[in-house]
């Protein structure tokens, strides 16, 4: 598969003049940051319908995961082992996200094949691989939910307005090319007063500053926005959020952005 040969202008503020980062290219995907509002993205995505079979996440998924586990000196491993145990003292993510979220029907968008809500949520999913969507769905139905197959910025338009108790973006914003149009979605289906949940990779954490082109965080082709908490934060706002980091004390530490975007209690009429 060979990147497409057209760059397209800055998904943030669409203006067309853009600094290629030479030194976080691979192969023939070009990384760039907009001269305008700095907002750092893959220059030359592929289209959503590769996605739904040939890209699909949980191929490139495996093989970026062998080769980084291939790739991890001594020091990674041991910084790698110690997260995986200090995970065990943390609460478990249906106790986190009930407490951040609160019960009720969730949108788990970008679900994959696995449901991680159970009662007091109400699972609910937008997958773009069908494969995925069909085992999603089988499971989300016997809880009570449906998970709906499609490309997430154009599917989550044919959802109910005011619906939703939450939406659930995990190491999702980040794959998707049209993501400003995703959280005008999410906007318009959740219930006012209710919260979505966004983690994607931090673009402005000292990791990724020290490791170049070697960050995690940059996946080819899969990542297609590299947001910073301000970049971020602008999306959300753009959308008619509020914006709340809830890693704001270790932000310049952390890898990811964690936050929750609130859809105002009161809406204009
Ligand atoms: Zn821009």
């Amino acid at each position: 598969m060979n990147a497409p040969q057209t760059y397209r202008p800055c998904p943030a503020c669409e203006q067309t003049d853009v600094t290629d980062l030479a030194h976080l290219a691979r192969d023939t995907w070009r990384i760039g940051m907009c001269t305008a509002c700095d907002f750092v993205f893959l220059r030359n995505p592929v289209e959503y319908e590769a996605l739904e079979e040939e890209y699909s996440w949980e191929k490139t998924y495996r093989a970026e995961g062998a080769k980084r586990r291939k790739h991890r000196g001594p020091i990674k491993r041991f910084a790698h082992n110690m997260r995986m145990f200090s995970r065990r003292f943390r609460d478990d993510p249906q106790t986190k996200y009930l407490k951040l979220l609160g019960p009720g029907k969730i949108l788990d968008v970008g679900c994959g094949e696995v449901v991680r809500w159970s009662a007091p949520f109400i699972p609910y999913g937008i997958e773009i691989s069908k494969t995925l969507s069909a085992r999603a769905d089988e499971k989300m139905r016997a809880l009570g939910g449906e998970c709906f197959q499609g490309a997430g910025a154009e599917r989550i338009f044919t959802l109910p307005e005011n619906h939703f108790d939450s939406v659930m973006m995990h190491s999702y914003l980040e794959h998707e090319v049209h993501y400003r149009e995703l959280l005008a979605g999410c906007f318009r289906c959740l219930k006012p007063g209710s919260k979505a949940f966004v983690r994607v990779p931090n673009y402005s954490s000292i990791n990724r500053r020290l490791s170049g082109g070697k960050w995690p965080g940059l996946r080819y082709p899969d990542h297609v926005s590299y947001f910073t908490p301000d970049t971020l934060r602008a999306a959300a706002n753009e959308a008619g959020f509020e914006f709340k980091l809830t890693n704001k004390a270790t932000i310049w530490l952390d890898d990811n952005i964690q936050a929750l975007l609130i859809k105002p209690q009161d809406q204009p009429t």
